[in-house]
């Protein structure tokens, strides 16, 4: 590892130097990264990031994913899980559904993952009580709810600050957000595929606030649309900016996109050396956040076990019910256990670790944290 020899072959010495003295990558890092055409020769790079931070750990979580509704008053277009009041595929789960969904898990769930569209009608307090009833019956669980897209949303039809909307969340129970919504940030990009969501800059600053409140966060980057390689890049130097002052960002999530059902269809999505460059190039640019994840959803079960040796550390979890990626096209099943995942990562070469949402591992040990490496 490291010899400069291979890195020259294809101009990446200096990269690979930074990597091994620990220096920061700039975007013209990232677009030669991108432009090498051996796809080993980045993964090793982020690799070697990855073992440097963790070893041959590999992390996952037993998780519930609730998506209560996918009334939206958005249009993303590339969204195949958006729908109008009224469309026969829209659906609205009540606070009884979706606490009958978590109960039938009885109290094996660490963490609940709870998403949904911009319903046009639903007020905080349904959310608020929503999640107090969660914390009732699922007392352990940490509850990781709503992405800044859906804040924004809240504080608009309220009419309130956003800060407002954190703090009676946060009061409720919400003890950390996803990290959706952020997309690509660039306007260009935004402005023809979603013109009515939250711009960036409102994506980032509700994630700043939360942070500045204490609450955790993951961030997401939804590539293989129309967004370019440089677009990708300073994505993720705008995060690295963020994670710079804040210090909040929890774990990366690059959201391979899936295209079925969507007005983008007749795309292919991204091939899977694409999905294994994107990640390892966000293990070596996002050198501030700590954990980087596989999101077998998105990539197959099959893609995030070979990212594992490409920079990510994380295989996400059970999941159990998903609808977000699964209305896209997304072939992957919809749950799996926890020694299915188990096996999946030890037959990858690597040790499996249970873990919560803030990567504190599960079990005897589980206030035992890992994130003070980065
Ligand atoms: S991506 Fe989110 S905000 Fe956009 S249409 Fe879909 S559910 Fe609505």
């Amino acid at each position: 590892m490291f010899e400069p020899r291979y890195y020259r072959n294809f101009g990446l010495e200096e990269i690979a130097r930074k990597v091994c003295d620990r220096e920061r990558l700039t975007i013209a890092d990232g677009e030669k990264l991108f432009a090498c055409p051996d796809l080993n020769a980045v993964g090793s790079l982020a690799h070697e990031v990855r073992k440097r931070l963790y070893g041959n750990q590999a992390y996952y979580v037993v998780n519930r994913h609730i998506n209560y509704s996918n009334i939206c008053v958005n249009g993303c277009r590339f969204c195949a899980f958006s729908k109008k009041k009224g469309d026969p595929l829209s659906f609205e789960l009540s606070e009884e559904q979706i606490l009958e969904k978590i109960g039938a898990n009885g109290h094996d769930l660490t963490e609940i993952h709870v998403v949904g569209g911009c319903h046009p009608d639903l007020p905080l307090s349904f959310f608020e009580g929503l999640i107090g009833k969660i914390r009732e019956l699922q007392p352990h669980a940490f509850i990781k709810a709503f992405t800044a897209v859906e804040v924004a949303h809240f504080a608009k039809k309220e009419g309130i600050a956003i800060a407002q909307v954190l703090a009676r969340l946060k009061a409720a129970g919400v003890k950390m957000m996803p990290g959706g919504g952020a997309e690509i940030f660039s306007d260009r990009v935004r402005s023809l595929l979603c013109p009515e969501k939250l711009d960036a800059r409102g994506w980032l600053d509700c994630i700043r606030q939360a942070h500045e409140m204490g609450i955790k966060t993951n961030a997401t980057m939804l590539y293989g649309h129309i967004e370019t390689r440089l677009e990708r890049l300073e994505h993720l130097v705008a995060l690295r900016e963020l994670q710079d002052r804040t210090g909040g960002f929890v774990c990366f999530i690059p959201l391979s996109f899936q295209t079925a059902n969507t007005p983008l269809g007749a795309m292919e999505p991204p091939t899977g050396v694409e999905d294994l460059k994107t990640i390892a190039i966000s293990r070596l640019m996002l050198d501030n956040i700590p954990h980087i994840k596989a999101y077998w959803v998105m990539l197959s079960a099959k893609v995030a076990q070979v990212a594992l040796y490409f920079g990510a550390d994380d295989f996400d979890g059970t999941v159990v019910e998903e609808k977000i990626g699964h209305m896209a096209g997304a072939k992957s099943r919809q749950e799996m256990t926890r020694s299915e995942i188990e096996g999946i990562i030890r037959d990858g070469g690597f040790l499996p670790v249970e873990r919560d949402s803030l990567f504190r591992k599960a079990g005897r040990d589980f206030l035992e944290t890992v994130d003070s490496k980065v």
